[in-house]
């Protein structure tokens, strides 16, 4: 478990390094805005834009949330201070989206009671794909069709009794996402995620002021947890809301959940955070992502992905992909 858990972390930095993502995403909106994206129309058909529940064309991330407002996310997990960190969250009266993904599930023998604790706490449990490969530029071949849709499926298997009221949210791996992507999915039972979900604050560790957990723990770019911690806090501010990327099962020593990481700094910001005046919504309160769920406002027409006006600009690989191109205005 924890050479995979490893051997992830140093991919994920490796495309964080890369910083290919914005530039992916930027180049394939156009595509998408025109694949499966009907404009007209009073009335919404299936794969309509203006449909509820679906796959988006577009890129979502917390440019729709209030100022001050943020969604606390966690990728990769669980881990092994899953449940901890799912408990202090509550003690807080904070409910984050935990975006799993499948070995990590299966992986740890107490999967399942990780995921019933994170639900009791009233957590979200969202699909994160089963192996963590690129959706789009795996190495050395990229996936196939089948490969792409099996990598949502199988975790759709673990996580679907877990998700309530429909609500299923995806987040691709390092937010590598494009028009073949999208193509692919909608044409399977699939296309029922609301996504690719991305953030707004996270993404890319460049001190003074832009933070990442998963640079943060690695040799090279190892930061202490109040120096992590601080980093968030820089950016959020900065920033002034939004979806905020982070990595629960990740520590300063793989394998050392005692030597500090992000379990341990979510302790050290949240209160700061609260300080400061911030609020805390789930990642499916998130206005732009609500309308696309069941029971949100996207069938009267008005379901979009985000705009990108306010993008800040300074998350790096992630909401720089959201251009203004929006296929659903
Ligand atoms: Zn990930």
């Amino acid at each position: 478990m924890m050479h995979v858990a490893e051997n992830k972390v140093s991919s994920i930095g490796r495309a964080t390094r890369a910083g290919g993502v914005a530039t992916v995403l930027a180049l394939s909106l156009a595509a998408i805005a025109h694949a499966g994206c009907s404009k007209s129309g009073a009335a919404p058909a299936e794969n309509d834009c203006t449909a509820s529940q679906a796959l988006t064309n577009g890129v979502l991330t917390g440019a729709s949330m209030p100022l001050k407002s943020l969604a606390l996310t966690f990728d990769d997990g669980p881990g092994a201070r899953t449940i901890e960190l799912s408990q202090y969250l509550k003690s807080q009266g904070i409910r984050a989206g935990f975006f799993v993904w499948g070995q990590a599930v299966k992986n740890d023998g107490s999967g399942s009671s990780v995921l019933e604790q994170l639900i009791a706490d009233g957590h979200l449990i969202a699909n994160h794909t089963e192996t963590h490969r690129s959706l789009t530029q795996h190495q050395p071949a990229v996936l196939t069709d089948a490969e792409i849709v099996d990598e949502l499926r199988q975790v759709d298997t673990a996580i679907s009794p877990f998700v309530k009221d429909g609500k299923f949210l995806f987040r691709p791996p390092y937010g590598h996402f494009d028009a073949k992507t999208f193509d692919v999915l909608e044409k399977t039972d699939m296309k029922k995620y609301v996504g690719p979900i991305l953030w707004d604050v996270g993404g890319t560790m460049a001190p003074p002021n832009r933070a990442a957990d998963t640079e943060c723990w690695k040799p090279g770019t190892l930061q202490t947890v109040t120096g992590c911690g601080d980093l968030y806090l820089k950016e959020i501010d900065n920033v002034g809301k939004g979806i905020v990327l982070m990595h629960d099962p990740y520590f300063i020593e793989q394998g050392n959940p005692e030597s500090g990481g992000t379990y341990q700094m979510v302790q050290y910001i949240v209160p700061k955070l609260k300080e400061k005046g911030y609020t805390f919504m789930r990642v499916d309160e998130v206005p732009a992502i609500a309308k696309l769920l069941p029971g949100g406002a996207g069938a009267t027409g008005d379901a979009g992905v985000d705009e990108a006006t306010t993008d800040p600009g300074q998350t790096g690989e992630s909401s720089s992909g959201t251009d203004g191109t929006n296929p659903c205005p």
